[in-house]
This record gives structure tokens, C-alpha cells and sequence, in this order.
């Protein structure tokens, strides 16, 4: 089995940037860079707002909180500019496998790691109903479609088809959330009846406890202590403590915040019912093609249109203060040559370890709170592709292998994709492409005994398949060695000197983190934070948190300019109101210092 993209010419990140650089001057008060001149793209349908005197502003980072942050501001007459080093898309992108294609088709489509969007994402939504696509009456939103089911592999048991949604609710109510909760863990095997109850009686815990609770104490305790792990059954340490988090929102059970975990869980839950009416989207979406071609492209194609101006390969080395403001930003290319941006207003929105090095002792001296930033972690989550030339027949939906040692995920990418994968992808033998995700690098593996950070390329490719058929080929052979036509890893992924690197690290949500998390707007004037390592409503690192923090960040620099158009959407994670009488209770037992009343 070949490396997808491996018999030709190796993947060259500088011809990448080369062929991924868009053109366009500097808006207004930007400095003009060197070599990064080019055609402005035509506009797509509005023409841009000529921006006001005093309102420039440059972005570091063109992933999701970034183009989220340049598509608030110049949709409200801000000169945009932003300045990226690799890819736009960041993490969220998809990305050709090079030269796969044949026969007149486009390249094989690789990925950072698959993308599914939880009915209870508000902002992305309403993002994507705002970027043109042709044909679709509510641009790029309209390409997501619906997931009904999901296939859950269990080790010697015969996977199963699961619905993704709980079905038959027509209320919401305490009785009816404790269905939904059990319908959603009812699959596990061998799980005890009492170990349920007592699960099912810790969300209702959590859907009951005031905010002063969630935020003064569920905060400061891991989810497998919240859970009481200790002494249970190895089924629900296993599944319900372990795999559910791991494979759902790519959590640490043993490190992440209760907080954290049950406010996600809450949310999938009412948007699993289906009639919670801000959780439009069902239980969950996924595209309906490549996320590039999807939804990327078209953004970056009517951010230019808004007068956006992208400056690839420039990352930002070094936040320049003076007198308690951003003075300037030096900026390097690749070559390490260096240069200066001047803006009005300065948006960070790279990852959480690319900008721990840029809050120095004078960034926090303007704003001690920054300090916090360096305490956030960054740990490997990585996709890799399986290109088919048999359809699988896996049924439709997410795949998730519970409790496998590197925590796989999958999802077929083809089903439900517009075109026929076939005709348009590949040299015409590949039928589907089966996408996974790892989240556990840190777990021998069932092949190597090793975990994945100590495997080579070719192992980490061999042990991934493996632990798939073992998980999933319970009963029926879906997986097939000899169907494999090729695969691809993501390219963030390096070896040399006997050790793995990875560019491209995840935020990983931790116990306590919330303080040290930074807020959008900061205490110096004119530096705002994006990125999914901001304070959001869904603080796990998702495309949601990141939407957000760019909105945050937008809405700061407009209340920093005194603008007094409308601000950007923020929308707050449902409370459902039958419950706001047993909060209150809880509030003022949790000032008493007192228990909730369930506890215990
Ligand atoms: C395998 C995998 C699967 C995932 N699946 C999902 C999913 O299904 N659903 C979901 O909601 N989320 C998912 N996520 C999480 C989601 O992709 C991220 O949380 C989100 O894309 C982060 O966006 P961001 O803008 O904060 O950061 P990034 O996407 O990392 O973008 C930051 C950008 O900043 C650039 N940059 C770096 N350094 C500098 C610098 N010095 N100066 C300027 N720019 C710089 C980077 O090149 C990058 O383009 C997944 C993540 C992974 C790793």
C-alpha cells in the first residue's frame, strides 16, 4: 500500500505557498510588504465599503478566527489585512494530495482531519449562510448536510448502526432530558444499571447547578473525578468516561475540566433531541465536499471581494509596545527575513503555541492577564486518508472505534458528497475515501506496541488500519486490505533525528484553564486575541470556539473605535428556563458553601 502522492515529486511547502499566494497592496495604513504584490480578484457581488480614516487593522492567522474576524470587520467598512504564513483554512482546510490526479480529474482530497459541525454550533452556521456559493440559496451553509446515524465499533462485539438524534421528543422536560441522556450511552456493553443511574443522575447535576457552581467548582475538577471514576466497573471507565470524550470532543478525561465537558455534553444532548429551535442543524452536519472547495475558497474569494487583503507567507514574530499600546508587529517571511506592519488595530489569531512566544515580559507587562496564555498546552491531534477502490459499505455517518488504543475516528467521505467521487477526484479507481482521525498518541498501539508519536509514517499508517478492522470488521470485512488504493498523512506531520514532529498541535483543554484563558479584547488598547484558545462559549478547540473568538475580536476593536454600528452575532449556549428555579436554589447554596442538593 503506497503513500497517497509518494511516486512523484515530494510535497514542497514552499511550491504550496507559491501557488497559494494571493496578491493585492496592503490596505491604508499597512505597510506595503515586499514581494507580495499581485491582481486584485474581481469582486464577487457587493462592492467593498472604503474604509474610514483610523480603522486598519492586521490579522495574524487566516484560519478560522481570522477569516471569521476579517469577515465581521470588512463587512463593516474596516481595511483588513491578513498575514499568514502557510494556509489559509488553518487547521480547518483540506488540501490536494499532489499529483494523484488523471484522466483531466482534480487531485486526490486530503485533509487536516475530518470536519463534523454538532447541531449545537451557532456561529459557524451563521457564518456560512453568509458566503455566496453558486446555486445555493443560503451560500456555503447549504453544502452541509445532515448526519443521521453513526457506526460504533466496540472490540469483539459486532459493530452497530447507531442514530445520531434522539427521536420521539416532543417536549423538554426533566423526564424527557434523562431519555435523551440515557438513549445517547445507551449502546455501551456491560454497562451497570446502577453505573447509568449514577451517571444519568450527575448530568442532571450539571443541567441544575447555577453558573456560580459550574464556574466555582466543576470547573476546578477533571471530568473522571467529576465522574467518580474510581472503583467503578471497567465499562464506564472505559466508554463512558474514557472513549465518549476522547472520540467526541477529542478530550482528556484525566486532565480536562468537568466544566468543560458537561457544557458540551449539554449542548449535544438538547441539539440531539432536534427541537431545541436555536440548534437548527439537527444533531449534526457534515459537507458535502472537500472543505475547501465547500466552504474555504468561497470565503477567501468574497473576503477579497470585501477588499480583504491576504499577505501570505508572513508569520508575526514580535508584538512591538510602547507606552501600553501595540506600537508595531515584526514580521518574518520564510527566508527569516524581517519587516514591520502598522495598523490602528492588531487581532492575533495563530494557535496557542504560536502565540505563547510573542506574549513577552513587555506584552504582559501591558496586560498581566496574557500571562496566563503560557500556561495553555498543546497536544497531537492528526487525520490521516484511506483512499478505497471498493466502496466499504460502512453505513453512513461518524465512525467511531471506542475505547482503541489511539481513540479512531472515521468518516466516509463520499456518500454524501455532490459529485461522484470517482469521476472527479483520483486517476478514476478510487470509489470513497474514508477519512480518520487519532485522537491518543500517547497509547502503544495493538501492532507495534508503541504509541503514535514513537511510529514511523509507515507504521502509523499500518497500526491506524489495523485497530480500524479490529474494531469495525466485527461479523462483516468492510475493511479490506487489498481495497486500499493509497493513503495520506497530514503533511503537518515531520520526522527527523528518530523523533516525530508535528506544526500543527491542538489545544487541549485542561482543569482550571478557563482563568488562564485569554479574553477577545485585552487590556492593551489595541490588541485583540482570536483563536480557539479564547474565553468562548464552547471553550474546547472546535471551528465554533475559534468563529466566535474572531467575533469577539471584531466587536472589541469596533467598541475601541467608537463605532457605533451593530456588533457581530455572539450567540450563548442554550439554558433551558425549566431548570432556572433549581439553579437559583444552587446559587445561593453555593454561596452558603454548601453542596447542590444532589450531591452526594
Ligand atoms: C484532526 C483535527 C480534527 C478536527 N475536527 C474538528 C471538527 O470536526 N469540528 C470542529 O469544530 N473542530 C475540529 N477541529 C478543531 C478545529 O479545526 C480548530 O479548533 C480550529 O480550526 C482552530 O482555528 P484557529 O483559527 O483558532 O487556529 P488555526 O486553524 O490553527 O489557524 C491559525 C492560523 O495561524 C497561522 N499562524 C501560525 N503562526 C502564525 C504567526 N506567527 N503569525 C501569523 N499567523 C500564524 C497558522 O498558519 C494558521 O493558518 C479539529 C482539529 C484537528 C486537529
Amino acid at each position: 500500500m503506497k503513500e497517497a502522492g509518494s511516486g512523484a515529486a515530494s510535497f514542497n511547502r514552499r511550491d504550496v505557498l507559491r501557488a497559494t499566494i494571493v496578491g493585492g497592496a496592503a490596505a491604508a495604513a499597512v505597510t506595503v510588504l515586499p514581494g507580495t504584490a499581485g491582481a486584485h480578484p474581481r469582486p464577487l457581488r457587493q462592492t467593498p465599503i472604503l474604509p474610514k480614516p483610523g480603522r486598519s487593522v492586521a490579522i495574524f492567522g487566516g484560519g478560522m478566527a481570522g477569516l471569521s474576524a476579517a469577515h465581521e470587520l470588512s463587512e463593516r467598512g474596516y481595511a483588513v489585512t491578513v498575514y499568514e504564513p502557510a494556509f489559509l483554512g488553518g487547521k480547518a482546510r483540506s488540501m490536494d494530495v499532489p499529483n494523484t490526479a488523471a484522466g483531466g480529474r482534480k487531485n486526490l482530497p486530503g485533509e487536516h482531519g475530518f470536519r463534523f459541525f454538532p447541531g449545537c454550533y451557532q456561529h459557524v452556521p451563521d457564518t456560512m449562510s453568509r458566503i455566496p456559493f453558486p446555486g445555493n440559496p443560503h451560500g456555503v451553509l447549504t453544502n452541509l448536510r445532515p448526519v443521521e446515524s453513526s457506526v460504533i465499533g466496540i472490540k469483539g462485539s459486532p459493530a452497530v448502526a447507531a442514530p445520531f438524534g434522539v427521536s420521539g421528543i416532543s417536549q423538554l422536560t426533566p423526564e424527557t432530558i434523562e431519555k435523551a441522556i440515557i438513549t445517547a450511552v445507551g449502546f455501551i456493553p456491560q454497562l451497570p444499571p446502577l453505573e447509568m443511574a449514577f451517571f444519568v443522575k450527575m448530568m442532571m447535576m450539571w443541567f441544575t447547578s447555577s453558573e456560580e457552581r459550574r464556574f466555582g467548582q466543576w470547573e476546578y475538577l477533571t471530568w473522571e473525578k467529576a465522574l467518580e471514576a474510581e472503583g467503578k466497573s471497567q465499562a464506564y471507565r472505559d466508554y463512558l468516561v474514557n472513549a465518549l470524550t476522547r472520540i467526541t470532543v477529542a478530550a482528556k478525561p484525566h486532565v480536562s475540566s468537568a466544566r468543560t465537558i458537561a457544557t458540551i455534553g449539554e449542548a449535544l444532548v438538547l441539539a440531539a433531541t432536534g427541537i431545541v429551535p436555536e440548534y437548527k442543524g439537527g444533531a449534526d452536519r457534515i459537507l458535502n465536499r472537500p472543505t475547501n472547495e465547500a466552504w474555504i475558497d468561497p470565503w477567501v474569494a468574497y473576503l477579497r471581494a470585501r477588499g480583504v487583503q491576504f499577505i501570505m507567507g508572513q508569520r508575526a514574530v514580535k508584538l512591538n509596545v510602547a507606552d501600553g499600546r501595540i506600537s508595531n508587529v515584526t514580521m518574518a517571511d520564510a527566508s527569516g527575513a524581517r519587516s514591520t506592519v502598522h495598523a490602528d488595530y492588531y487581532v492575533t489569531s495563530m494557535p496557542v503555541d504560536k502565540a505563547q512566544p510573542l506574549i513577552t515580559d513587555e506584552v504582559m507587562n501591558a496586560d498581566p492577564h496574557l500571562a496566563g496564555i503560557h500556561k495553555l498546552y498543546a497536544d497531537w491531534m492528526v487525520g490521516i486518508q484511506y483512499y478505497l477502490t471498493r466502496q466499504s459499505g460502512l453505513p453512513e455517518g461518524h465512525i467511531a472505534c471506542m475505547g482503541s488504543p489511539w481513540a479512531i475516528t472515521g468518516l466516509r467521505q463520499a456518500p454524501m458528497w455532490a459529485n461522484k467521487f470517482q469521476d472527479t477526484y483520483g486517476d478514476g479507481t478510487v470509489v470513497e475515501c474514508l477519512s480518520i482521525d487519532v485522537s491518543d498518541w500517547d497509547t502503544p498501539g495493538i501492532l507495534f506496541g508503541k504509541p503514535a508519536k514513537q511510529c514511523t509514517k509507515e507504521e502509523v499508517h499500518q497500526e491506524v488500519w489495523a485497530q480500524a478492522k479490529m474494531w469495525l470488521n466485527t461479523g462483516r470485512s468492510w475493511l479490506r486490505d487489498e481495497d486500499i488504493h493509497s493513503w495520506h498523512l497530514d503533511p503537518g506531520l515531520t520526522w527527523s533525528g528518530g523523533a516525530t514532529h508535528n506544526e500543527t498541535p491542538l489545544l487541549v483543554n485542561t482543569v482550571g484553564s478557563w482563568d488562564w484563558r485569554p479574553n477577545a479584547t485585552t487590556a492593551i488598547p489595541n490588541l485583540f486575541i482570536g483563536g480557539d484558545h479564547v474565553r468562548t462559549h464552547i471553550d474546547l478547540p472546535t471551528m465554533e470556539a475559534a468563529n466566535e473568538s474572531g467575533r469577539a475580536a471584531a466587536n472589541g476593536i469596533m467598541n475601541a473605535a467608537g463605532d457605533p454600528g451593530p456588533r457581530a452575532g455572539i450567540f450563548p449556549l442554550v439554558q433551558l428556563p425549566i431548570f432556572d428555579a433549581a439553579k437559583k436554589i444552587d446559587a445561593d447554596r453555593f454561596r452558603a458553601g454548601q453542596p447542590h442538593l444532589m450531591d452526594g
